[in-house]
């Protein structure tokens, strides 16, 4: 079962994985975007382990819904919305459960990824972080691992595309053949959730 401490945990390795991965998420983004999404989650997921680690919330939900607000009020780019909206909603459908297991935990984060879709107006193959989310929250049916590869191919998956949403649309064409770094961030995000229920 997955308790409030198992969130902190998720959360803390997303923020060692974006940490790590800093570099990366930037290089993708100065392709098609602004250089800036390394920066922007990087800033976004130290506040969240900082704020978990003085208030650590009782309740799984109430941990994914104050990250969200964390990402919300300190990541300036769209993915701080997008990605503060995901965990809000989330820890939000979890409600005032002390525990939950992966299949409710999978339900909670589908509306996660609906109030992201609803909010950036994005469907999956417009090159964004969806084309990551929409695959993993299916696959996290299944197990936590088939998510994480499910949210990697995704994001591989978004090369080819073109992107229809965010800064990458205003390039059009130009933006194929790049790897779109929402999709990149959100796969770090599954291969944590992954790691932390390891
Ligand atoms: P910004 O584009 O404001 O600089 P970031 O660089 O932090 O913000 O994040 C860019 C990522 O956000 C994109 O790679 C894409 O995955 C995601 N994104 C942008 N706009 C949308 C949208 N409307 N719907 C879903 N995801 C989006
Ligand atoms: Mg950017
Ligand atoms: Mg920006």
């Amino acid at each position: 079962m997955l308790d409030a401490a198992f969130m902190c945990r998720w959360m803390s390795v997303t923020a060692a994985a974006v940490d790590r991965e800093a570099a990366r998420l930037t290089d993708l983004d100065s392709a098609i975007g602004d250089a800036d999404h390394g920066a922007n989650l990087r800033r976004g997921f130290t506040t969240v382990t900082e704020v978990l680690t003085k208030e650590t919330p009782d309740t799984p939900g109430a941990v994914l819904a104050l990250a969200g607000r964390q990402l919300i009020s300190t990541v300036g780019g769209a993915s701080g919305p997008l990605y503060g909206t995901l965990l809000r909603r989330a820890g939000k459908a979890l409600g005032d459960a002390t525990e939950v297991d992966r299949e409710r935990l999978a339900e909670a984060l589908g509306a996660g990824v609906a109030a992201v879709a609803q909010l950036g107006g994005a469907a999956a193959g417009d090159k964004t972080m969806l084309d990551a989310l929409l695959p993993a929250v299916e696959a996290l049916g299944a197990s936590f691992a088939a998510a994480a590869e499910a949210a990697d191919a995704g994001a591989l998956a978004t090369v080819p595309l073109r992107a229809r949403k965010g800064r990458a649309s205003y390039l059009g064409e130009r933006s194929v053949g790049h790897q779109d770094p929402g999709a990149t961030s959100a796969a770090l995000l599954m291969g944590a959730l992954a790691e932390a229920a390891a």
